[in-house]
């Protein structure tokens, strides 16, 4: 079964995965997903997608002013999971463990996912 609809279906990808960036400014580069946002659907990578952020000084947070380099967020659809195990970006499939606990697993090389 291939399910098409795209709102519902899980995002797959968590806090601490390696991802690849697939399209757009920091397409082919590689790093760690920062940041997850279920509700925009939206994952930030590190070292990828970087945006110069203008912040205002706050004295009091001990903020300076300036132009700051930060990741911005990159639209799920446009990233894919990398196997820790074999290196290559996937797709993430699913399996139970004995013990019935459900786990992503690469469906290249079968490694689990789970750090
Ligand atoms: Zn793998």
């Amino acid at each position: 079964m291939n399910k098409t609809s795209q709102s519902a279906a899980p995002i797959g990808i968590r806090r601490g995965d390696m991802v690849k960036v697939m399209t757009g400014r920091s397409k082919g580069r590689t790093g760690k997903v920062l940041a997850v946002n279920p509700e925009t659907r939206r994952v930030t990578v590190e070292h990828a997608n970087i945006i110069k952020k203008h912040t205002r000084p706050n004295p009091s947070k001990n903020i300076r002013g300036g132009i700051v380099d930060k990741e911005g967020p990159i639209h799920v659809s446009n990233v894919m999971l990398v196997c820790p195990s074999c290196g290559k970006h996937t797709r993430a499939g699913h399996t139970t463990l004995p013990d019935g606990t459900k786990v992503r697993i690469c469906r290249r090389c079968k490694a689990t996912f789970e750090h």
